[in-house]
Order: C-alpha cells, then sequence, then structure tokens
C-alpha cells in the first residue's frame, strides 16, 4: 500500500494521494496531503495552529523503518494534540501527557489511533491521558507477553508431533 487509500486531501481534494498525509488532532476527519500542509492550507475552523500527525504509507513506513517489524521502539513519531510538540514515541507522548496535560480535557483525536495501521483514525476523546493509559498502556509488554504465547504454542505443537511420530511408529 503506497497510497493513502481511501483517504483525499481536505483542502485540493485529491483522492489515495500518496506521500506523507496529515492529520488535524482538533478537526474531526481533516487530512492534509504534504503539498497543501507545506502550503499552510487553513479553513474557517481548521488554522495552521492545530496539532497535526504525520501519517506514513505502509509502503512509506517499511522504506522507512527497513521493513523491521512494528515492534522496534521508534515505529513513528506523534504529535502531541494538546500542544503540537512533536517526535514522540508512545511511550514518551504518555510520559509527557501525563506530566503537561493531566487537566486538559479539550477533545483531541487520539494520534496514535489515527497512526495505526488498521486504527481507528478518527477516534476523538476529551481524556486523552486516560485514553492513553487505557488503550496504549503496554505495547511493550504486549508483545513479550506474545512472544511468550508464541513459545508456548511452538512448544505444544512440537510435542503434538513428537506424538503423532510415536503414534505412527507403533502403527
Ligand atoms: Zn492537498
Ligand atoms: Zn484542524
Ligand atoms: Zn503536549
Ligand atoms: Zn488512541
Amino acid at each position: 500500500m503506497s497510497r493513502h487509500e481511501g483517504v483525499s486531501c481536505d483542502s485540493c481534494m485529491k483522492g489515495n494521494f500518496r506521500g506523507k498525509r496529515y492529520k488535524c488532532l482538533i478537526c474531526y476527519d481533516y487530512d492534509l496531503c504534504s503539498v497543501c500542509y507545506d502550503a499552510g492550507a487553513t479553513t474557517p475552523t481548521h488554522t495552521t495552529e492545530h496539532p497535526m500527525q504525520c501519517i506514513l504509507t505502509r509502503a512509506d513506513f517499511d522504506v522507512f523503518y527497513g521493513g523491521e517489524a512494528l515492534t522496534v521502539e521508534q515505529p513513528q513519531s506523534y504529535t502531541c494534540p494538546h500542544c503540537s510538540k512533536m517526535g514522540f514515541s508512545e511511550s514518551s507522548l504518555h510520559d509527557h501527557v501525563a506530566a503537561d496535560h493531566s487537566d486538559t480535557s479539550a477533545e483531541v483525536v487520539c494520534p496514535i489511533c489515527a497512526s495505526l495501521p488498521g486504527g481507528e483514525p478518527n477516534h476523538v476523546t476529551d481524556d486523552f491521558a486516560s485514553h492513553l493509559t487505557v488503550e496504549h498502556r503496554t505495547p511493550r509488554e504486549f508483545i513479550s507477553f506474545f512472544v511468550c504465547y508464541l513459545e508456548v504454542a511452538l512448544q505444544h505443537f512440537k510435542w503434538l508431533r513428537f506424538i503423532a511420530t510415536k503414534k505412527s511408529f507403533k502403527s
């Protein structure tokens, strides 16, 4: 997937565009192509002051990160939807929001949900700090849990095969 399928730029109306996509974290479902973003496109509701999350297509994503798995530390850099600071990882965004915006209750779009392949692109929350805690809390723990689970499954599979070969020896 080298295009943003099903996404069109809300300024020039170009559909399924290539390259970087910028999604407003304040306006509901407002996306810009990189050309319009660089040109500073605005609408009566959207201003250039709004924090925007840069989203890569899956193909660009793989080029950027050498095809390495999504499990690496910094697969995406996130924009804080409250103060527009960029370059956060999932965990540093978590720390930043907990430290600086714990009592902010503005409605924002979750930059992590918006960036994840297959994620909910317009997840609006008025409690971003708890959303982060609930939905994006422990990616690394989850991954190690998943790896453990795979190892157990693999052991189980070997064992089953062992039994199967024993059985076939008997018959
Ligand atoms: Zn555009
Ligand atoms: Zn906006
Ligand atoms: Zn912030
Ligand atoms: Zn989210």
